[in-house]
């Protein structure tokens, strides 16, 4: 077996080999890896090659890969029935630590949460029940933040969207589109004249917490704050998109950094949406907020929500599991990680003497090819985008697989030590100068 083989097997099937086009490989070439197993920092490929891994399941991988505390709880309910369609009592578990965890300096983030089994489905209820809140029909999005697949969100979206350069999808129809207005990031006067065009019709300003889909794109100071008063002066929505930061960038998400800086009463969103760490590696994540927006949902309200496979109990266990090991230690081990990856980037580009800024949010960090800060997605694309494939691939061929695409931040694990940090950096310099040729 090759990743070749395995890779042409795959295309005959499927549209382009891959079940998300993020992992096709398109924007850096070559062939994806096929991957068998994967323990702690690692992953392995069909050849039995390790690989030091950035990616941790584009975020699941809080605590490593099949840690070993997951996998029991896994295991232990696998053993008690893989789906029931009915409530189980580890959603309510599970709904309580996220509210706790979330809870900063006395305040919640959020009154209550539904489960559902993707971050796509978190976001798409989180518009629908904003909209039922208001009875208005106007989202407002940020260019270069993704937040899932749904037919309104994909305009100027980022990850995948961006990575392969589209402008949002075919088969989006016009009407939908027309609903979705999108803002160039970290930009509050751009905010006030969508609201003054379009007076009484604006249902919610959707935003990543802190953009890590365009690349990392780092929410001015108060930038949030400001988005949750100008949404709330309108009489709209503010839905913080936590799908990615939540549970990474520390135990309370990027509003619980916010949270802690604050000096004063803290804003809050009406909704919040969490995935990818909540679920430990399993189809789970959760749309969260306000108690009297919330309680619109079906069986209570008029805003219908659903799922066959919603709060699945596997999914369930992994994620108390993963956030139960999500400790201060944890923590803090991949905030230390991050500081010296990042910084281990930086000089090694200095000292080749090519330019490169690195945006960093927390433990979550990518690096634009240019030589000026990025805060919007105009700049994200304003780089050398064409160096990274060289990068990447000696990197690959190194056995250290990054997100493959510039535009995508790098995920460090707990499970990451000095030992992959050293192999990282010692792998650099070569990249480096593939990179400056
Ligand atoms: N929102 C954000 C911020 C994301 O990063 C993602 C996925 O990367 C999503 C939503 C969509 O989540 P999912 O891929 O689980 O549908």
């Amino acid at each position: 077996m090759s990743n070749e083989t395995e890779f042409a097997r795959a295309r005959a099937v499927i549209p382009g080999g891959v079940n998300s086009p993020v992992r096709a490989y398109r924007s850096v070439g070559g062939t994806p890896r096929f991957l068998v197993s994967a323990r702690g920092a690692y992953v392995t490929d069909v050849e039995g090659r390790e690989y030091i891994d950035l990616i941790g399941s584009w975020g699941p991988a809080l605590l490593g890969h099949a840690h070993p505390d997951v996998v029991a709880a896994v295991q232990d309910a696998a053993s008690r029935g893989l789906s029931f369609g009915a409530t189980t009592p580890g959603e309510a578990e599970l709904a309580e630590l996220l509210r706790e965890r979330t809870t900063v300096r006395g305040t919640r983030l959020f009154d209550s949460i539904r489960l559902v089994s993707t971050g796509t489905e978190a976001t798409m209820t989180a518009v629908r029940l904003a909209r039922g809140a208001t009875g208005r029909d106007i989202v407002l999005k940020f260019a270069g933040h993704y937040h899932g697949h749904s037919d309104g969100l994909l305009a100027e979206s980022g990850s995948g969207v961006a990575t392969l350069g589209l402008p949002g999808s075919a088969g989006v129809p016009a009407d939908v589109a027309a609903l979705t207005i999108v803002l160039p990031y970290n930009d509050l006067a751009a905010i006030e004249a969508a609201f003054a065009a379009h007076p009484g019709r604006i249902a919610a300003i959707i935003t990543e917490a802190a953009g890590a889909n365009a690349g990392v794109l780092v929410p001015d100071d108060g930038f949030n704050r400001a988005l949750s008063d100008l949404a709330h002066r309108e009489g709209a929505l503010l839905i913080l998109d936590e799908v990615l930061t939540g549970f990474r960038v520390g135990p309370a998400g990027w509003w619980g950094l916010e949270a802690e800086r604050a000096d004063g009463e803290m804003w809050k969103p009406d909704l919040v949406t969490f995935g990818k760490i909540v679920g430990g590696g399993l189809p789970l994540a959760a749309v969260a907020g306000r108690r009297d927006v919330m309680e619109l949902l079906a069986p209570l309200g008029p805003v219908y929500q659903a799922g066959t496979l919603s709060g699945n109990p596997l999914a369930v266990a992994a994620g108390l599991a993963t956030l139960r090991g999500a400790d201060a230690d944890a923590y803090a081990r991949i905030d230390r990680s991050a500081a010296i990856l990042s910084a281990a980037v930086e000089e090694a580009f200095a000292s080749a003497g090519l330019a490169v800024t690195v945006s960093r949010a927390g433990s979550l960090f990518s690096l634009a090819f240019r030589d000026r800060a990025v805060r919007t997605y105009d700049d994200a694309k304003d780089q050398d985008a064409w160096r990274y494939p060289a990068f990447f691939t000696t990197l690959l061929e190194a056995g250290v697989s990054l997100p493959p695409s510039v535009f995508e931040a790098w995920f460090l694990s707990a499970a990451h030590t000095d030992l992959e940090l050293d192999r990282i950096t010692a792998a650099l310099p070569a990249a480096v100068r593939a990179a400056a040729r």
